[in-house]
């Protein structure tokens, strides 16, 4: 029989444009994948922006972020006993906007907070539009990297999130620096490990065009040596999506010397064998 996952701590719902599938279909895929919880955590409403320039296809809006964390209630109720549904919710580092980013959380109940840099002074580093950017040539993609390690470090010492996602994403589309993160990679590993933060081990990657999970072999071997905690994630888009790939997630992190991941619940990570 396949092996029982504690969690899968990442995954995101209708509600933000560009994932499909009802709450209920997520959970149950949660179940035959034999899940012992899942955590939804849908993108949260983009906070920095006016409300007229927030794009529907990237994130939920704002009067709908009250009706998720109900919906996700409600759900957590009709599972008991079958499947543990925690609430999540995916926010992102915008520097400068670190208070009303704490406000908009301190809201609500959530389980976790999962914190990611995808903002690059004003534009997606994961979004196909950013090619342009990213095709200019090594120095540009090592520019970009080191601008990414910048916030990634601001976003660590913020004190907003409890779990750091897709660690290295400026990779996805497979633009790599001359350097890991642009030779800035010690100061990482140092400066999550004395964040606190947990960072998810990612199966999302495998499905990108760069086809590897965050982090990369290295970069998970050195923050394991530091003392950094993980989750599992899978950052699901669609319900076929849900616990893709943790055999040999797991199976790799055990290999980095990771033995356990944590299941966050009321933002606090209890410990759980891997
Ligand atoms: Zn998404
Ligand atoms: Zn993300």
């Amino acid at each position: 029989m396949a092996q029982r996952f504690p969690c899968d701590t990442h995954i995101h719902t209708a509600r933000c444009g560009h994932a499909g599938g009802l709450d209920e279909e997520f959970v149950e895929a949660g179940m035959e994948r034999g899940l012992a919880a899942i955590t939804l955590s849908d993108h949260a409403p983009f906070y920095w922006l006016p409300p007229e320039e927030r794009d529907p296809a990237l994130a939920m809006a704002a009067d709908e972020l009250p009706r998720y964390v109900d919906d996700v209630l409600a759900l957590a109720e009709r599972y008991r006993g079958r499947i543990e549904v925690l609430l999540g919710v995916e926010a992102d580092y915008a520097e400068g906007h670190e208070e009303e980013l704490a406000r908009l959380l301190e809201a609500y109940p959530f389980d976790v907070v999962l914190g990611s840099v995808h903002l690059i002074d004003g534009w997606l580093v994961d979004a196909p539009t950013s090619l342009a950017r990213l095709n200019q040539g090594q120095a540009e993609v090592d520019r970009i990297w080191a601008r990414y390690a910048d916030l990634l470090i601001s976003a660590a010492g913020s004190g907003l999130f409890d779990v750091l996602t897709h660690l290295d994403l400026p990779k996805k589309f497979g633009h790599r620096a001359s350097l890991p993160f642009a030779g800035r990679q010690s100061e990482i590993v140092a400066a999550v490990a004395r964040s606190s933060c947990a960072v998810e081990l990612s199966s999302g990657g495998r499905r990108k065009p760069v086809g590897e999970d965050y982090p990369a072999p290295d970069l998970l071997r050195e923050l394991a040596s530091a003392g950094v905690r993980f989750v599992l994630s899978s950052d699901a888009h669609a319900p076929a999506e849900v616990g893709l790939g943790f055999d040999e997630l797991a199976a790799n992190a055990r290999a980095a010397g990771v033995e356990e991941v944590l299941v966050f619940r009321r933002r606090r990570g209890t410990s759980v064998r891997l």
